[in-house]
C-alpha cells in the first residue's frame, strides 16, 4: 500500500477524474486535517466546489 509522507495510505481511487492527492493541512494550531485536493481542471472539484458554501 501506498502511503504518503504522513504515513497515510493512499487510495488509487481519490478521485476518478485526477490525480487527486490526500493532503494534510493545518486549519489551526494543533488541528490538522485530511483534505483532498483536486486537479484544477477535475470536474468533480468543480462539482464540489458549487456545492461547498
Ligand atoms: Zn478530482
Amino acid at each position: 500500500m501506498t502511503r504518503n509522507a504522513f504515513g497515510i495510505p493512499i487510495s488509487d481511487s481519490l478521485c476518478p477524474d485526477c490525480n487527486a492527492e490526500l493532503r494534510m493541512v493545518e486549519i489551526s494550531p494543533q488541528v490538522t486535517v485530511a483534505q483532498i485536493f483536486h486537479d484544477d481542471t477535475c470536474p468533480a472539484f468543480a462539482t464540489i466546489d458549487g456545492q461547498g458554501k
